[in-house]
């Protein structure tokens, strides 16, 4: 275990119950922000992922953009279709209010792009901080979860930044932790010297920060140093600075990869070859609509080389060895396995009381969940409001599989 700086005790997975369900090794997902998305990109984009390859990612939105840099940045004020093209379930803040000239946000904008949401019947599972939007939550700014601020005379004032309440009215379960981390694959157990080497990359800068990390905790000598590791976790409880707890995840990749050309490496063959031999899932960070500099002018938006690793991708999956689907699916899944109870043969599935309030067959739809062991005798599979239909699949008596109808 990495030594834990988690701030909220969180619940743990049963041992019994595996990390991915049956068949799969690995767990793949996009996590795209929507800067600088042109359309005719993002009609490509559509036509490539969703239509021809029918990858089952889910995509990101500005709500509006008021970018003056970007005019043509997609965004669902001048296109509302796209959300109707394929799936959807995360927010770039409350729209782009960057580089919007004298046009500022406060939170009656909050209220009022809350308002076109329900009006457009989209409920976004995930928020993700866009660049140093004065509203964001834990990437360079955290005035979007500061209720309000005191002055050194000792008055109060309502921060118009703030927006947390309305982000959670508006469906939002899962915030982007503000990191970016180059660990292939979490959700796995590491020990805190194999997390810096693959951290790293490097056996001697690997081993000199472990090295630190270590005599630091005996000594509690360079705690900011310690902070910036969170460890391996896909996702962790966050106390905001309003008191409230919420799920936060990092995401996997490179800052300078977080575009279409840098996607066909960070999910390059040998890459996703090596994340499936050796487990775990990822939340790629990219930027599907934006190229990399120098490539303004080319005829197409998506590199051969991007195209080949997201065929591979899709082979993977084919094989039953890569998971893929939505962020906001991905989440959910890991979060209902964290809290599936087993005492002798009762199966619960408890509400956690952030991403679920209930837990039945609507939010186990589709999901599955292998166990290992014998089916015990006589088992029930409950959840927070009784029985819920499900089928089982037996893998011989060493595990089996809970498997729950789609909706
Ligand atoms: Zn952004």
């Amino acid at each position: 275990m990495i030594a834990g700086n988690t701030p909220v005790k969180q619940r743990v997975r049963d041992g019994r119950v595996q990390a991915l369900p049956h068949p799969w090794s690995a767990w793949l997902t996009l996590s795209s922000d929507p800067d600088n998305t042109r359309h005719a990109d993002w009609k490509e984009l559509d036509r490539l992922i969703w239509q021809e390859l029918g990858l089952p990612f889910s995509d990101s939105v500005f709500i509006r953009s008021y970018n003056i840099q970007l005019p043509d940045q997609v965004d669902l004020h001048g296109h509302p279709e796209v959300l109707g093209s394929h799936p959807h379930d995360t927010i770039h803040t409350w729209g782009d209010f960057m580089f919007a000239g004298t046009r500022g946000f406060d939170r009656s904008d909050a209220e009022a792009h809350l308002r076109t949401l329900e009006q457009m019947n989209f409920r976004p599972r995930v928020w993700v901080d866009h660049s140093m939007f004065i509203g964001n939550l834990l990437h360079n700014h955290k005035f979007g979860g500061i209720p309000e601020f005191k002055d050194a005379s000792g008055y109060t004032y309502a921060n118009q930044y703030y927006t947390l309440d309305l982000i959670r009215k508006a469906g939002v379960r899962y915030f982007w932790d503000g990191t970016i981390t180059s660990v292939l694959g979490q959700d796995r157990e590491l020990s805190l010297r194999q997390y810096h080497l693959e951290r790293t990359g490097s056996g001697r800068r690997g081993t000199l920060d472990w090295m630190k990390h270590k005599v630091g905790d005996t000594f509690g000598l360079g705690k900011a140093f310690r902070d910036q590791f969170q460890g391996n976790q896909a996702y962790r409880v966050h106390r905001f600075l309003d008191g409230s707890l919420g799920y936060v995840f990092p995401r996997y990749g490179r800052w300078e990869l977080a575009d279409i050309q840098g996607l066909g490496v960070l999910l390059a063959p040998a890459m996703m070859d090596r994340l499936v031999a050796q487990g775990g899932i990822c939340m790629a960070y990219t930027h599907l609509g934006k190229r990399k500099a120098g490539h303004e002018n080319d005829a197409e938006h998506v590199p051969a080389s991007t195209r080949k690793s997201l065929e591979h991708v899709a082979s993977l999956h084919r094989d039953g060895k890569l998971m893929l689907s939505s962020l906001g699916r991905l989440l959910d899944y890991l979060v209902l396995r964290d809290h599936l109870t087993i005492q002798g043969a009762a199966f619960t599935f408890t509400a956690d009381g952030l991403a679920f309030d209930t837990v039945g067959p609507h939010e186990l739809a589709g999901h599955s969940f292998t166990i290992k062991g014998a089916v015990p005798q006589g088992i029930t599979v409950h959840g927070t409001k009784g029985a819920v239909p499900h089928s089982i699949l037996r893998h011989g008596d060493h595990a089996f599989t809970l498997q729950f109808p789609e909706a």
